[in-house]
């Protein structure tokens, strides 16, 4: 699966203690990250991970192709609730994105555990079948 991490500044912490806490599971999957928090990940955890442009100068928006894409199967975003953003609409834009095309979204570290224990349990697998589903349609 393809999996995206990204962390809010204040966030930070909680998505380099998540990703070593998950490494066992992260490390077979094609994951993809704005700048820092890829940077941040790969030095915490040696995994392999394809880094965009930092949040605030576009990451997000990059992010947010791959999904308009049907190339991003899970989103892992730690937002920060409490802090503003300058690049806020990029943040909106991306959340909106995975309602637009039905891509599970965790927010928060409690919930990106139960997607990473769902994901290992296969829960995921029906990602599969969208995606070769719009292959054989030309949709993709
Ligand atoms: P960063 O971007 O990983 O480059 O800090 C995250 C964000 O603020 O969207």
């Amino acid at each position: 699966m393809n999996i995206a991490l990204i962390a809010h500044d204040k966030k930070k912490d909680d998505i380099i203690s998540f990703s070593v806490a998950y490494t066992h599971i992260l490390k077979n999957h094609q994951l993809f990250a704005t700048g820092t928090t890829g940077k941040l990940i790969l030095e915490a955890t040696g995994i392999d991970i394809h880094r965009f442009q930092s949040g605030p100068l576009g990451g997000d928006q990059q992010i947010g192709a791959m999904i308009a894409d049907n190339n991003l199967d899970m989103v892992i975003f730690f937002r920060d609730p409490l802090t503003a953003q300058p690049h806020e609409p990029d943040v909106s834009a991306l959340l909106r994105l995975c309602d637009v095309y039905q891509i599970p979204l965790a927010t928060n570290i409690a919930a990106a555990e139960i997607f990473l224990h769902g994901l290992e349990r296969g829960d995921l697998e029906w990602r599969e079948i969208v995606k070769e589903r719009q292959q054989k349609e030309g949709t993709k």
